[in-house]
């Protein structure tokens, strides 16, 4: 795999070793011989078409699923080696499942429940774990809806607030499944420029799957191409973008357009036949 590093930080947050997963009732495994790393305060993003292994990256990476195969550490120390606790304080995942509506919670229960890893059970929350709610809720745009229940709340609106839940964990690396899905291009925009802003001010790691590659390639340091379980292509979005793989990962002619500050536009020209 070519990878032409876009790194900034020095130290890997993440490293996948030779990674495989396949899914119980699956005949080819879901992601094969990964070797990856995502480096401290940087802001990846991952791309595929369809069933290349995006969630299931996500997954393995959150901790919901363990390789068939290989290994995957943060910090240096091996994923099953982290208490749940400590895990979560570290790791926030934003998946594509949605948030649990039939829970009979108001949005901002729901945000509460970000400060699960720092509460004793039953303990009350502390007063700085509701400053931290209120920030969360504040930075998503969402304090006017606090007192909404989940189910009432738009799929844009239940997007941002998974995220702010996830914002409340105060995590040092943020793991994220199709952030801009459901959200209008502005408040798409928002997330990508607001992730970005905590990359470069509270030295978060980003990894973010998408389908959105202006935004991502706008945004992000470094992206990885997955097709099929593999890593076909990685290194900074333009280069990525630019490479032949791209082409036979999604089965289809683009055409590919440097945008200046705006990243690159990526047009579908024709889709190949199989
Ligand atoms: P992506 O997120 O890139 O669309 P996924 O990680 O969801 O891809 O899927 C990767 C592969 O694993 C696909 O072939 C998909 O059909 C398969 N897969 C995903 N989830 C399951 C599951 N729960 N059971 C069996 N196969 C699965």
């Amino acid at each position: 795999m070519p990878d032409s590093d876009g790194r900034r930080g020095e130290a890997a947050t993440y490293c996948l070793e030779d990674v495989t997963f396949r899914y119980p009732s699956a005949s080819n495994p879901a992601l094969e011989g990964l070797s990856l790393e995502f480096g401290m305060a940087t802001f990846t993003a991952v791309i595929g078409p369809n069933g290349a292994g995006k969630s299931t990256l996500v997954r393995l990476l959150g901790g919901i699923l363990e390789p068939s195969g290989g290994s995957v550490s943060l910090d240096g120390r091996p994923l099953p080696s982290w208490d749940r606790s400590a895990l979560a304080r570290r790791t926030a995942v934003v998946s594509q499942d949605a948030p649990p509506e039939a829970l009979r919670v108001s949005l901002q229960g729901y945000v509460e429940l970000g400060r699960n890893p720092y509460v004793s059970p039953w303990a009350p929350l502390t007063i700085r774990d509701r400053e931290v709610t209120e920030g969360a809720l504040a930075w998503a745009d969402l304090r006017h809806l606090a007192d909404r229940r989940l189910a009432e709340l738009s799929g844009g609106e239940r997007q941002r607030a998974k995220l702010a839940r996830a914002i409340a964990q105060e995590p040092g690396v943020l793991i994220l499944d199709e952030p801009s899905a459901h959200l209008d291009f502005r408040h798409a925009l928002w997330i990508f420029d607001a992730l970005r802003e905590r990359v470069h001010e509270r030295a978060l790691t980003v990894i973010c799957a998408t389908h959105d590659m202006q935004l991502a390639s706008r945004y992000a340091d470094r992206m990885i191409l997955l097709a099929a379980g593999e890593a076909v292509a990685a290194g900074p979005p333009g280069e990525v973008l630019a490479s032949p793989a791209l082409a036979a990962a999604y089965g289809c002619e683009v055409r590919v357009e440097f945008l200046g500050d705006l990243g690159h536009s990526v047009l579908p020209v024709r889709a190949r036949p199989r």
